[in-house]
């Protein structure tokens, strides 16, 4: 890996704030100019303890990266707040797309399969390049995936990153490990990572999944009603049942295929970013009728109830109480107090991210 800051030409010494072009869950995200350059960049800041933590968390990730899929970091520093608070500031390459989100919102609501297939092969590449060097991102779905001016996306929002023990591994299948804290967006997040059993690189590729999901329909992934109508269902169904997300009708075998690699619900069989960039549907070598359609799942978009979940589960080994009391604080937080979730009540630091589920993260 590079080392400190390597990936940056020169930390700006004056410049000049401009408008907020991003919030989440922990930061706000303002636009800013070097006055000796005349080059923009973005400042990411936080205020809040938790906001702070998932900065320097950030920071210390980004120091040691060195990749054109993922997001450049050009220094930090700490300042104050109006009302005299400590603020800690990141400084980022601009990426004046926004985020995935954003563009299929501009254009749409959804984006073309052949955008997802070039977008998802620039996500793997930044994948393949974390994973290479221990690193679990944790938290990919649209929203932290952002567009530069020239057409290139990159990987961004690190705050909930992890190093793994065992660094510099290429399979996700040799490193798992226990862990105790988790971080991510829960719609997005692998059944594993959700009953609190371990986080690997095959959380990512869950997530990215997820994210190509997100891409063809413009829509978070286990449909609508798992955001707004039950969503404690909607995590039980992800964490404990045997279902997938709905796959979008309209993708080609390739695509199909594809997201069955990535959304194999163990995380033993679920293709590395390795395997996965050797995948026609992002080298485009194969042809459509090398994939049958008929091995491709696809979920029921009903209104979950969890009473139906208490009977689907009687046989396993953890009944959705003890799941409850297995998924980490922070997660059930999402779920268990609804106003965390509602923008009236949000400091600007907690606004939504991707249709109300925010991002949680705990250490
Ligand atoms: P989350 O709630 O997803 O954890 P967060 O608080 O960690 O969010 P980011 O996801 O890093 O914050 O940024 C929030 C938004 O700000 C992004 O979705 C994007 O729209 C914008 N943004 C962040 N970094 C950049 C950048 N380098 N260039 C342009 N826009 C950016």
């Amino acid at each position: 890996m590079a080392g400190k800051w390597r990936c940056l030409s020169r930390q700006p010494t004056e410049w000049l704030k401009g408008k907020v072009i991003g919030s989440g869950s922990f930061g706000t995200v303002h636009l800013a100019i070097d006055s000796s350059t005349g080059a923009l960049f973005v400042i990411k800041s936080a205020i809040s303890d938790a906001g702070i933590t998932s900065l320097k968390n950030e920071a210390s990730i980004l120091e040691n990266l060195d990749s054109p899929y993922i997001v450049k970091c050009i220094g930090k520093d700490v300042s104050f707040a109006e009302n005299g608070e400590i603020k800690h500031n990141l400084f980022m390459e601009y990426m004046a797309g926004g985020s995935l989100s954003d563009v299929a919102q501009n254009f749409g609501g959804a984006l073309n399969e052949k955008l997802i297939r070039l977008y998802t092969r620039e996500i793997l590449e930044g994948l393949r390049y974390l994973h290479k060097n221990g690193i679990v991102h944790s938290d990919v779905k649209c929203k932290n995936v952002l567009l530069g001016a020239s057409g290139a996306v990159k990987l961004a929002d690190f705050g909930c990153a992890r190093r793994l023990n065992d660094n510099k591994v290429s399979s996700h299948k040799t490193s798992s490990q226990r862990y105790n804290g988790i971080g991510g967006t829960p719609l997005w997040m692998a059944p594993e990572v959700l009953r609190n059993e371990a986080l690997n690189f095959a959380a990512d590729i869950w997530s990215l999944g997820c994210t190509v999901i997100e891409m063809a329909t413009g829509r978070p992934p286990w449909g609508l009603d798992a955001t707004s109508k039950n969503p404690m269902a909607a995590l039980l169904k992800i964490a404990k049942g045997h279902e997938l997300p709905e796959f979008p009708r309209h993708f080609s075998d390739e695509g199909l295929d594809f997201l069955q690699k990535c959304l194999e619900r163990d995380p033993e069989k679920r293709w590395t970013s390795e395997k996965l960039a050797g995948h026609p549907f992002v080298t485009g070598k194969l042809t459509y009728t090398q994939c049958s359609r008929k091995e491709v799942a696809f979920s029921p978009t009903s209104v979950l109830d969890v009473a139906r979940y208490d009977s689907e589960y009687d046989d396993d080994s953890c009944s959705p109480d003890e799941l409850v009391s297995r998924v980490p604080f922070s997660v059930k937080c999402c779920f268990m107090e609804q106003n965390f979730l509602l923008p009236k009540h949000a400091s600007e630091n907690q606004l939504e991210s991707s249709d109300n589920w925010i991002t949680v993260r705990s250490r």
